[in-house]
């Protein structure tokens, strides 16, 4: 195990020298399964095809998308995603049985899959579908599977993958090692990873296989699509400005200056466990291990500590400001920006001068044209 705090980090373990069994040596190639809901792809599958392309390079195979679909061509377009994302290839399974996520024909797909190709790494998502479609491909396969990870590396003496996730309430780093079964599988938090530059010059190929399982043979049957009708429920997860509140803001009603300060940036606003154990602000947006995991460009974090649970779901942050009347507070260790003092008070001067700049700026712009 390795200290608390950095999932990023490299894993620090020390184990004993191994060499990959002779069992193994057929498994070749990193998989990321490419999640989507009728042509429309849950952006971690493009974090993952970035990290995999790491983990193949370190591995020198190669790394394939998974795309299991409907007929239509936007699944198939899928493909060139995948590719254009990092990979080298893409493995299609198109069946109008595949049309809407339902686990047993998904599950069937993928191990049927995994079964013909042998891949030695397999990664999803840790979201609603990676998380059931992982658990039951792993069972059905026999084989390990790391789940909610925040770090992958690749031990390349013995081709073992190294899963990093936090372990005891997220006051340690644990890595995870699955030596005796293949594939090894992971699955990763949405905004661990980085997301991966676009280059549609790239090109890769794309290998068909079929499902073999009949619309019969299932048990679920889908009686309608209802979209998500979450679109205005806080998108914390995907925002590039986050404004945080934690139990130093004392009281709801100083809520209402962070969303005032959310509103001039266009942010998003997120609180510790805290904050929403305290009827503050919705659940929804909770930031930290039992949270949400958020990568914004800007993360203001006012009144919050920077208790390791907290911490690791905003670190990725590229800006990090606290604002906390306790200069030794554990964020100051980790933020970029400190502003020391009542968050009650900074907060709307904060908000004033971000507002006089922006309309300078904007006055200046509209002025030049
Ligand atoms: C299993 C488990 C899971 C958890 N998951 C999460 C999670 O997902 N997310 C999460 O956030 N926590 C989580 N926690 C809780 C976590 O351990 C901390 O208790 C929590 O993050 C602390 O929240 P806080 O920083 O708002 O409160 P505190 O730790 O109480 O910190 C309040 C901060 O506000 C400052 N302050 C006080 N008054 C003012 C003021 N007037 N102006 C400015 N600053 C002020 C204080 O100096 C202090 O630094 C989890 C805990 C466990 C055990």
């Amino acid at each position: 195990m390795s200290d608390a705090g950095d999932g990023a980090r490299k894993p620090a373990i020390k184990k004993p020298k191994r060499s990959l069994e002779p069992r193994f040596v057929g498994y070749r190639g990193v998989w990321v399964f490419v999640e989507h809901e009728r042509g429309h792809v849950h952006p971690v599958s493009w974090e993952l095809i970035g990290k995999g392309r790491e983990l193949a390079d370190k591995l020198q195979v190669e790394l394939a998308g998974v795309v299991l679909g409907g007929n239509g061509a936007a699944v198939r377009a899928l493909c060139d995603e995948a590719v254009f994302h990092g990979a080298d290839l893409c493995y299609l399974m198109q069946d109008e049985v595949l049309l809407d996520y339902r686990n047993q024909p998904y599950t069937k797909g993928m191990a049927s899959l995994v079964d013909t190709f042998q891949p030695e790494v397999l990664m999803l998502g840790a979201t609603t579908q990676g998380r059931d479609l992982a658990g039951s491909v792993a069972t059905t396969l026999l084989t390990g599977l790391t789940a909610d990870c925040t770090g992958l590396d690749i031990d390349t003496s013995d081709r073992t993958l190294l899963s990093v996730r936090p372990t005891f309430g997220g006051s340690l780093m644990c890595t995870i090692v699955n030596v005796s079964t293949r594939p090894q599988m992971t699955t990763v938090r949405p905004r661990v990873m980085p997301m991966p530059a676009r280059d549609a010059a790239r090109s890769g190929r794309v290998i068909e296989h079929p499902l073999g399982l009949s619309e019969a043979e299932v048990v679920t049957k889908v009686v309608d699509f209802i979209p998500d009708a979450r679109a205005d429920k806080p998108q914390l997860a995907f925002a590039d400005f986050v404004v945080a509140g934690g139990r130093g803001l004392a009281k709801p009603e100083n809520f209402e200056l962070l969303f005032d300060l959310a509103r001039e940036l266009g942010a998003e606003v997120g609180a510790s466990r805290p904050a929403v154990h305290a009827n503050w602000v919705e659940t929804d947006r909770q930031v930290g291990q039992s949270g949400k995991t958020v990568r914004p460009k800007l993360y203001i974090a006012a009144g919050i500590s920077g208790a390791v649970q907290h911490r690791v779901g905003m670190e990725g942050a590229d800006v990090i400001v606290a604002i906390n009347n306790d200069e030794k507070a554990p964020i100051m260790d980790f933020s970029n920006y400190a502003l020391i003092g009542n968050a009650a008070e900074l907060l709307p001067a904060l908000t004033e001068a971000f507002r006089s700049r922006i309309a300078a700026a904007r006055a200046k712009k509209g002025g030049a044209a």
